[in-house]
Parts: structure tokens; sequence; C-alpha cells
């Protein structure tokens, strides 16, 4: 081998660093001009060609080396850059749900928290198009799905995640909703209910102004602290659902679960949570209604007395009220609401999850 052979072999080799050390930028996504350092041309060496090619050679990739560790705080904070508001590319996250989504339900969401890896800082959600707001309760990401009367089979759950890169990373799941029959009766209540006089929409059309300017306002953090409870022993009167035809004038649809109870009976707070309102409505009586976080509120009517005031905490349980047969009724009974998202829901399925539900995986 002669020394002009060698010397195109050291050309070579360099030119090939010379593109391996770019790649290797490019790799670190640095986006910078930089890549390894190409030695100049000059006098033939004067040691042997063999040595003088490995040194080469090594100084060629310390000098990358050294750039590599030099740049690695600006390359990350570059990625983190260009990453934010774009998606990230990760192992899904394991979801679970409790109970099965059923029509006219909520039904609770848990994300799982990983072992190890980067944590989101907030996570989004929706289901058949209705927002999800997830909260962390207990160390756990947790959230209510509103699945309104009328919500077709097929629905795609999808979660965003949210990093503190700014990166965002989303996931979907399909999930079936069970359609539930819902019964219909005939009622019989006084005419002022039937045929409210003029004044009397007037004062319905300001109470409902009042009541969605308070389910339109979610608290932040959730508020409950336990699962779910009934306010009274669960034995129904008449179903969440139920179609009705009052007097046979006016139809509605029964927007609540109506649970037994004699005129002065104890009625409970479900969960955790604070009292938005509390007075008397012309439909519902003496109300009561709880705010517990994230969109979620639950309410209480018909009441004979109110036990609690505006701007209250109440415990899971504690006392809000007592049965009663107040506003547009046939007798004395609790009708127990719920809102998620804003829709009127069947507050029984509170009762078919544990929050913030159990470790079982899919
Ligand atoms: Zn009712």
């Amino acid at each position: 081998m002669n020394n002009h052979a060698k010397r195109i072999n050291f050309e070579s080799l360099v030119a090939m660093l010379a593109i391996v050390g770019s790649l290797g930028a490019a790799a670190c996504a640095s986006g910078s001009s930089g890549g390894a350092a190409v030695p100049e041309s000059g006098p033939a060496p004067a040691i042997q060609p063999m040595a003088y090619d490995s040194v080469l050679a090594d100084d060629v990739q310390r000098e990358a080396a050294r750039r590599d560790a030099e740049d690695l705080r600006e390359v990350a904070a570059e990625a983190r850059a260009a990453n934010a508001g774009r998606p990230r590319s990760i192992l899904p996250f394991g979801v679970t749900w409790a109970p099965a989504p059923e029509e006219g339900s909520a039904f609770g969401i848990r994300v799982l928290e990983r072992p190890s890896g980067r944590q989101p800082t907030a996570i989004t959600g929706e289901f058949a198009e209705l927002p999800i707001r997830f909260g962390q309760l207990d160390g756990a990401w947790f959230g209510l799905a509103a699945v309104p009367i009328g919500t077709e089979r097929d629905q795609t759950l999808v979660l965003s995640f949210q990093f503190d890169d700014g990166s965002t990373y989303e996931q979907t799941l399909s999930l079936a909703v069970e359609s539930r029959n819902f019964t219909s009766s005939q009622m019989s209540v006084a005419p002022k209910y039937s045929s409210p006089s003029a004044e009397a929409l007037e004062r319905v059309g300001r109470e409902r102004t009042l009541i969605r300017s308070v389910l339109d306002t979610a608290s932040a953090d959730w508020l409950i602290d336990t699962s779910f409870r009934a306010p009274r022993p669960m034995n129904t009167t008449s179903p969440y659902g139920q179609a009705r035809v009052f007097n046979g004038e006016l139809r509605s649809r029964h927007t609540g679960l109506d649970l037994k109870g004699a005129n002065g009976d104890p009625v409970r707070a479900a969960a955790r949570g604070r009292v938005l309102i509390a007075q008397e409505l012309y439909f519902s009586g003496n109300g009561v209604y709880l705010d517990h976080g994230r969109g979620v509120y639950t309410g209480y009517f018909h009441l004979s007395k109110i036990l609690v005031e505006v701007g209250e905490m109440v415990e899971a349980g504690q006392l809000v009220g007592e049965v009663g047969s107040t506003g547009r009724v046939t007798g004395p009974h609790l009708h127990w609401s719920l809102w998620v998202a804003g829709n009127s829901l069947d507050a029984g399925s509170l009762l078919e999850m544990t929050v913030p539900l159990g470790e079982t995986t899919r």
C-alpha cells in the first residue's frame, strides 16, 4: 500500500465522518448548522499515515461528542419549543370506567397513573361530543361523562393529554351506549301547574335563567371526597326519564328520580359539595342545588324544609332538608336530580361507581 492510496482513504474517511457528524446533529433535532469538525487539508503528515488517520478520526469523534454534550441543554430547549402544541407519540394510557355507558346516565372515567415516564399536566375529554372535565382526586385523574337521552349507540371517547413541554397526545376509544326504554305516565296535578299563568311563566323563566347561570359555572376542582350515596333509601316511586302527560295537556320528561318519603323524613347530600341554590322554585318547590366540582351538580326538590344556606359546604351524608310536597307534585317524595356537562341525567347512575374508580385496566 503506497502513501497516495492511503491519502485517498484518509480523505474519504474525513468526508464520511463529516456526513456522520451532520447526520448525528440532525437526529438530535438541534436544527443548528454545526456538524462534526472537518480537518483542514494541509501538508502531508509527518507521522506514519496509519497512526495519523486513527488519531484524526478519534479527534473528529471526540469533537463531535464534546459539541453534542455542550449543545444538549440547548438542543433540549429547542426540541421543547418545537414540540409546543405538537402531538406526541407515546404508549396509550390505561383507562377504566364504570358503569357501562347507558342512555340518560353518567359514568365515571379514570385515567391510570403511570409508574414512570412523563405525567400529563392536564387531561381534557369528550364523549358523544360532550366535554368531560377531568380533575385530580386522590392523586388520580377522574371525570364524569354525560350520556343524555337520545345518544346513539356508537360513540367515541376522546382523551387529550397535555405535558409540561407544551406537547400534546390524543387517545381515542370506541364505546357502545346501551339504549333504554323509558316509560310514560298520565298525571293529575293542580291546574296552576298544568296551565301556568303568564305571571307564573315569567317566574319560571327567571328561575331557569338563574339555574342555567349556576350550572354554567363549574368549580375548578373536585369537591367530592368519597363515592356518591343515595340521599334517601333507594325506594324509587317514579324513575328518571319517564314521559309525562299532565292533566292530558302538558308533556315533559321526568328529569329526576323520585324517592319515597313522608313529610319531614331526612334528605342527605349525595356527596361533599357547595350549596349553590337553596330557595323555593315554582315547579320544584323548596330546592337545594349542590356543586360537586368539575361540572357535576345534584338537586333535591319538593322539600318541606331547607336546612342549608347558599355558599355553605356540606359533607357527604349531611342533612340538607326534609321530604315535603312543595311545587308540582302529587304527594310527598324526594325528587333527586343530577347534571353533568349541563345535561340532566339519572342520579341513580352515581351509585354504580366508586370514586375515583378501581384499578381494572383496558
Ligand atoms: Zn320527580
